[in-house]
């Protein structure tokens, strides 16, 4: 049965929070998340893969190694004691998150009112209406033809300015043929970047202005056609709630589980089984592209570690991937007090109550779906609970509402036991989500069962 905040050590708890919500603030995007990730990798001893190949290099049992792509997603590798065609322990999360995307020609300056905007593109499953109206920071970067690359972090320090985009006053908003979704189209969504002309008058002498500031920072209008420039909520994740109890941050889903995942990962050790760690892009839009779960580039890192292991035949990569165990370590959506019609009590999970596995997700009849076997679920309970780990085995929402899916179906396609396993959230993909860090907690206790555990 389900505890309300299982854990005896509230101190511990808070303190995994304190650097958890440094790792939110710290890291908006998938690059930032890749190079942090790579840092702490590093500092724990692993080494680039790309590296040891290059060199020829063998590796054994103990090596840690990480492989990253695009600079977009990492994989981490930790070699364990039995032969990587014995299978792996795998933890799988991806580190992109909802937000708004600049076009590749964003600037432009509005002709009535001489305000200059960024014109955006948004990226995932948000509700528009959300974006408007609140601080806004711009982080990514713009690739120049030299071969450099600027990086813009604009909008988090103290002192930066900020972005907004402008929404409509109550008084004049009475269309009251649309929902608040409706009112607001995607094609609006545009960011305010500037309100004072250079001189004078002249055509678009505000846009001249931000032309001449963007021009100080070594970029040129038109080099945004080769820029990854992303609009995020400004400012820092912070506890939510009198007593505390509660994270409200950006990009929660699903950092969340890639911080748990990854905490987990850094401190095992001498593992049986060899260890991955998946931070990977594109969840958000369906996994497609070179950094995003469908890219043959984790598959082709088990094949290059199996080679410089000596085991060098293609059915020894086919067997790693097939006798392995994951865990899709991705949010799911927590029992709304707010909205309980969009929930079933007894399935959905409850903030504070624990990790939640869900055995399938997708929509209309399981659509979609990956589902987890009853016998894998079973090996699961045993670990969890002789480690009193506080979980829940759920769904996300009523029958018929809607749905989701994480990255549990692709990686089911080589025949590996996989099943979703994350933290509830509440209001997820909004600009700002909620968790519990009872369940931040419990998460990283149970990715580090699960890694550690003989399954
Ligand atoms: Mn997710
Ligand atoms: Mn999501």
């Amino acid at each position: 049965m389900k505890k309300l905040w299982n854990n005896k050590n509230t101190k511990d708890i808070f303190a995994f929070c304190e650097d958890y919500k440094d790792f939110l603030s710290n890291n908006k995007t998938e690059r930032e998340c890749v190079i942090s990730i790579r840092e702490m990798a590093k500092k724990a001893g692993y080494q680039d893969l790309k590296e040891l190949i290059e060199k020829g290099a063998k590796i054994k049992t103990g090596d840690k190694v990480y492989a990253s792509n695009l600079d977009k997603c990492i994989f981490l590798f930790h070699i364990g004691k039995r032969p990587i065609s014995d299978g792996l322990r795998i933890l799988g999360a991806h580190i992109d998150s909802p937000r708004l995307d600049l076009k590749p020609n964003p600037l432009y300056e509005n002709s009535a009112t001489n305000i200059v905007l960024f014109d955006t593109h948004y990226y995932g499953g948000i509700k528009k209406y959300q974006w408007t109206a609140l601080p806004l920071a711009l982080h990514g970067v713009v690739c120049k033809k030299d071969g450099s690359t600027v990086k813009v972090n604009i909008g988090e320090k103290d002192g930066d300015p900020v972005f907004c985009i402008s929404d409509l006053l109550p008084h004049l908003d009475r269309d009251l043929s649309k929902s608040a979704e409706n009112k607001i189209i995607g094609e609006n969504l545009n960011v305010i970047i500037g309100g004072m002309p250079v001189s004078g008058d002249n055509k678009e002498a505000v846009k001249a202005g931000i032309i001449k500031l963007l021009k100080s920072m070594n970029i040129e209008e038109e080099d945004f056609i080769s820029a990854e420039i992303e609009v995020v909520p400004a400012g820092k994740a912070r506890d939510m709630g009198l007593d505390r109890s509660f994270v409200l941050g950006y990009g929660q889903d699903d950092r969340i589980c890639a911080y748990t995942s990854l905490k987990a990962m850094l401190e095992i050790e001498k593992p049986e089984y060899t260890l991955a760690g998946m931070f990977v892009d594109k969840e958000e839009v369906g996994s497609q592209g070179a950094s995003g779960m469908q890219s043959l580039f984790f598959e082709d890192m088990i094949a290059e570690i199996s080679v410089l292991m000596g085991e060098n035949s293609h059915l020894s990569v086919r067997r790693a991937l097939r006798n392995s165990f994951m865990l899709s370590s991705d949010v799911t959506a927590g029992y709304d007090p707010n909205y309980e019609g969009a929930f079933d009590k007894n399935n959905d999970a409850f903030l504070g109550k624990g990790i939640s596995f869900n055995k399938y997700t997708g929509s209309r009849g399981k659509s979609g779906a990956n589902d987890a076997s009853p016998e894998y679920i079973a090996k699961l309970r045993k670990i969890l609970d002789e480690k009193d780990i506080n979980y829940q085995l759920t769904e996300m929402g009523k029958i018929d509402q809607g749905g989701g899916g994480t990255i549990a179906y692709i990686t089911a396609n080589y025949g590996m036991n996989v099943i979703d396993c994350g933290c509830p959230l509440l209001n997820m993909h909004a600009p700002w989500e909620i968790s519990s860090k009872s369940d931040i907690y419990e998460a990283y206790k149970c990715y580090k069962e699960f890694l550690s555990g003989i399954i």
